[in-house]
């Protein structure tokens, strides 16, 4: 009668594989296993935000007895329990049928968080989710793949604004046992796999193992009594302290990641690092061919014949680099272990224009014969930033090409949007997603119960933003203006649109606030009223960026806008969730070109929700005048702000209002849904993650297994 995990206290027998269920964050992109959880208790459902240890942890007793009775119940509990062993263990995959003859030795994935669900709370954003939202589509598609990242016993901070709009940051550490990491032993069961010299002192490296379907994810953690005061809390937060502690950081992340592999037994046959916070996983494994004996010059061949390097950042300035001297203090003499003197270390993360500094994403470009940027746009941005690394080459032949960024569909896709394509396509749909031609029948969904299903989305984004208001009010003593700020006063029938991301200057939220008064006759509109709901963080250290947010937040407590701009606070993937299902339009604002693909807004259109953007990103690919609304470039004459700003202002006067408003004798826009189901059509056939870990596959990580990796020259300069 007793379960697996210790944690967890009693479960009948007949269910007691409720607990593994639970261990496996699979979990949460099965429809039928959320619903077999939500069945349980729902008000606990909600309570919990939808943890299930949690909830296997606080429900009664006697209603986990009753659901072990319900006929009911034990029939959806035994269909979800199939549906997770075939989801894991199934021979029958995507990557057996499409590469036979490859065998099973995993693509190894660093990067330095992962954003998988609410309930882990080790992601701040975009890089993470993505990561997350990669791991799962390789489970789907059986690609054999084991994620390795750190374990930050902070997290991100929770953000709370004060009532002049100034984010404060606030962190408490979260509770391990409920959430489904589980700590791996080393060979003699001691605590820690793998020690790794920082800073002249041994630091011991403990990991914890998270299952996401097929694939684990190993979690890298530092907090051990053995480990000195200092490095015990190397690890207490993601992005956060000086340089120092992030270059110490990174080298755990890379060094101590191949350890742990090798300790667990595990042999990659590809290495996958995913943003330049990883590529000292590369020179790890530098060290370890030539500890074997091998001549350096061949090693860097065999580093780079395996290694796949994914870059996010088009500023030069954005990409990680460390000074020599803070290299030297934290790596110590580990030219000497590779086998190299000082310099030809030094050379491998060498700028021409950089000197002095240690680059992380020269250093991976420099052991990855695969290079790629997010987006197309980003490809090509990319070729030319980093041009001076192979001089004497034209920059349309630099070596990096482009994997665009997609959305894991089951995460993404709300119930009853997917409860839609059942009906419409069939219940079998999901095993049909790599069809020609398949997303053009959602060309046909129809108007009437397409509105419908999103005005349900909608109604829940509204209560749930009342809710918040409600709980934020009483438990952190909201003044009422603040109330009115969070969206109490939010119209549930008005055109609403979402901007929801990171607070960063160049995604310029302050762009729709350039003409007050031309905005405030749009939003009080009593006729055909527009509603705004922001979200999002400023990063702990970027004050330009909480500037922005407070400037916005004040907007939301002006009388003048009637109560139609709100500000939600602690953007997380639950918000993140409610936000792309349930507004009507998705708005990104990004400075052209310094957005690399952005993510949210193919979430969006994963639930028909049309963008209008920037030709950024992913946009600038995705844009076909059918699925939202561009904003035409700015003229070499014009000032871009104040271009985009007129061109934002006048796509929603002319077109954006007009088309939501028109509607039939059944109050549908007929319109507006058509441009839903483009959206759907587009994210579902070109946006999805699956296709992005295909792309992977097919141009990276295969070509790698077989050892014809590109033969392009890595930088010469
Ligand atoms: C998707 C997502 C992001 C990234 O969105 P962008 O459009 O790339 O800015 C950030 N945070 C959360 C919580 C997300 O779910």
């Amino acid at each position: 009668m007793t379960t697996p995990h210790g944690r967890i206290p009693y479960l009948p027998a007949r269910i007691e594989g409720l607990a593994t269920l639970s261990m496996n964050l699979w979990w949460s992109w099965s429809r039928e296993a959320r619903h077999l959880f939500r069945s349980i208790d729902e008000a606990l459902w909600h309570l919990t935000r939808h943890n299930p240890l949690e909830l296997l942890c606080r429900v009664d007793p006697a209603r986990i007895a009753a659901c072990a009775s319900d006929s009911d119940f034990l029939r959806r509990y035994d269909d979800v329990m199939g549906r997770l062993a075939h989801e894991t263990t199934s021979p029958d995959t995507w990557f057996a049928r499409s590469y036979p003859e490859l065998d099973g030795r995993p693509v190894a994935y660093f990067c330095a968080e992962f954003g998988l669900h609410h309930s882990v709370p080790i992601y701040s954003g975009g890089l993470g989710v993505l990561a997350g939202d990669h791991c799962k589509a390789a489970s789907d598609l059986g690609v054999p793949m084991v994620g390795v990242g750190l374990f930050y016993m902070k997290g991100y901070f929770d953000q709370r604004l004060r009532l002049d709009g100034w984010q404060q940051d606030s962190d408490e550490e979260f509770d391990i046992s409920l959430t489904p990491l589980v700590p791996v032993t080393g060979a003699r069961q001691e605590p820690f796999l793998t020690v790794v010299e920082t800073a002249g002192r041994p630091v011991h490296v403990r990991a914890w193992r998270m299952m996401v379907g097929r694939v684990p994810i190993y979690l890298l953690d530092t907090n051990l009594d053995v480990n000195h005061p200092d490095d015990r809390a190397l690890m207490n937060k993601l992005y956060a302290g000086g340089p120092d502690m992030r270059l110490r950081q990174e080298w755990i992340l890379g060094v101590g990641g191949v350890r742990v592999l090798r300790a667990m037994g595990i042999d990659p046959s590809v290495w996958h690092a995913n943003e330049g916070h990883a590529a000292f996983m590369m020179v790890e494994r530098l060290r370890e061919y030539t500890a074997q004996g091998m001549p350096l010059k061949e090693a860097v061949h065999q580093v780079r014949e395996q290694g796949v390097f994914t870059t996010h950042t088009p500023v030069p300035a954005g990409h990680d680099a460390f000074s020599v001297d803070q290299l030297e203090s934290v790596a110590g003499p580990v030219w000497a272990e590779v086998g190299m003197d000082r310099e030809t270390l030094l050379s491998l993360g060498a700028h021409p224009d950089l000197p002095g500094q240690f680059h992380m994403t020269v250093t991976a470009m420099r052991l990855a014969a695969g290079v790629n940027g997010v987006s197309r746009r980003h490809g090509q941005v990319s070729r030319n930033i980093w041009r001076d690394l192979w001089p004497g080459r034209p920059w349309e032949t630099v070596p990096i090409g482009h994997v665009t960024n997609g959305v894991h569909l089951a995460t993404w896709m709300a119930s009853p949007i997917m409860a839609l394509l059942d009906e419409h396509l069939g219940p079998d749909w999901g095993s049909r997603l790599d069809d020609p031609g398949f997303w053009d029948r959602v060309l046909t969904l129809d108007h009437g119960r397409f509105w419908d299903a999103h005005l349900r989305l909608k109604q829940i984004l509204a209560n749930f933003v009342r809710e918040d208001a409600r709980r934020r009010f009483a438990t952190q003593l909201k003044e009422a203006a603040q109330v009115v700020g969070a969206g109490t006063l939010l119209d549930p029938t008005a055109l609403t649109i979402g901007f929801a991301r990171r607070f960063a200057t160049y995604k310029r939220a302050n762009l729709i606030f350039r003409d007050l008064e031309r905005l405030r006759r749009m939003l009080v509109d009593p006729w055909r009223p527009v509603q705004i709901i922001f979200a999002g963080k400023a990063h702990p250290a970027d004050d330009p960026g909480k500037e922005v947010l407070q400037s916005v937040y004040q907007f939301t407590r002006d009388p003048a806008f009637e109560g139609r701009v709100a500000f939600l606070e602690d953007y997380d993937m639950h918000l993140a969730h409610l936000l792309v299902q349930g507004v009507d339009l998705w708005l990104n604002l990004p400075r052209v070109p310094l957005e690399a693909s952005g993510t949210s807004g193919m979430k969006a259109a994963l639930n028909g929700i049309p963008q209008l953007s920037t030709l950024d990103g992913w946009w600038q690919e995705g844009y076909d005048g059918l699925s939202g609304w561009a904003i035409s470039p700015a003229g070499e004459s014009e000032d871009a702000d104040a271009a985009d700003a007129e061109r934002f202002y006048r796509l929603l006067e002319e077109q954006v209002i007009p088309l939501y408003y028109t509607r039939n004798a059944a109050g549908v826009p007929l319109g507006w849904v058509e441009k839903m189901r483009h959206a759907l059509r587009l994210a579902g056939s070109r946006f999805t993650a699956r296709r992005m870990v295909q792309d992977y596959v097919q141009e990276h990580y295969a070509p790698a297994i077989r050892g014809e990796s590109s033969g392009d020259d890595p930088p010469t300069a």
